[in-house]
């Protein structure tokens, strides 16, 4: 079974999060691909961020028009810090015996892997799929990956990586979208337009229940 998850705090969720969910899952012939909201992201500083269940709520929306992207609330079971490893355990006694799990991420949470809970126990659990981000440059890449405790090697094959554990470290390029949550957030709080940002259902959503300071967004 090849599945994709694709983690994130999805504040809210924006047309860049799904283009590149569809379009990896989609290349790489993923049965599926799991849209996992993080219930409290370990990263996100003080800032408030809208509860769980809304966030929640406009991820399957979002996701209701593609027949492979998928909602899943895991997160949103568990106490505490949402930790990865912990998803990717999880996720591997769901679908026992082996699932083939493909972790979807931009190129900025990439460079950040660092600071993730047991980082580097997390290429033992999946393959990592790196989609590039405008603002997160990749000739820093071979760089950074030498500066990783995980060793990777590279392949014959452009863009492919090995662990240790045999897992792939794959960077694929995909439509190049600069939208942003934190982007989407300031507009509605100046009370600007987030049409064709958002799916029309999240934006009707954040209209109705007045998220992110909204006084009333077109
Ligand atoms: P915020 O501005 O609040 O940080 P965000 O738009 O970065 O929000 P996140 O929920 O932080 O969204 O991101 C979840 C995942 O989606 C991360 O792996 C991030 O790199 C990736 N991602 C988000 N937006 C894009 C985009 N436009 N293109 C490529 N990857 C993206
Ligand atoms: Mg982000």
């Amino acid at each position: 079974m090849r599945l994709g998850i694709f983690g994130g705090t999805f504040d809210p969720i924006h047309l860049g999060h799904l283009r590149l969910a569809e379009e990896v899952g989609e290349e790489l012939g993923l049965e599926r691909v799991y849209l996992i909201p993080a219930a409290v992201p370990p990263h996100k500083g003080g800032r408030p961020i809208a509860s769980f269940q809304d966030r929640l709520v406009m991820v399957t929306l979002a996701t209701e028009e593609s027949p492979f992207l998928e909602p899943l609330d895991l997160e949103g079971r568990r106490p505490g810090l949402s930790y990865s490893i912990e998803t990717l355990k999880e996720l591997h006694r769901l679908f026992a015996p082996d699932p083939d799990l493909y972790f979807i991420l931009g190129m900025d949470a990439f460079y950040e892997i660092e600071t993730w809970h047991e980082y580097t126990k997390l290429f033992d659990y999946a393959h990592f799929v790196v989609i590039p981000r405008p603002g997160a440059p990749s000739e820093q890449l071979d760089t950074f990956l030498a500066t990783l405790e995980v060793r990777f090697t590279k392949q014959e094959q452009n863009h492919l990586f090995s662990g240790p554990s045999g897992k792939e470290l794959i960077f694929k390029q995909a439509l190049l979208m600069d939208i942003s949550s934190t982007n989407i957030r300031e507009r509605v709080a100046a009370g600007k337009s987030i049409r064709f940002l958002v799916p029309r259902k999240v934006r009707t959503y954040i209209r109705e229940k007045g998220l992110y300071g909204t006084h009333g967004i077109p």
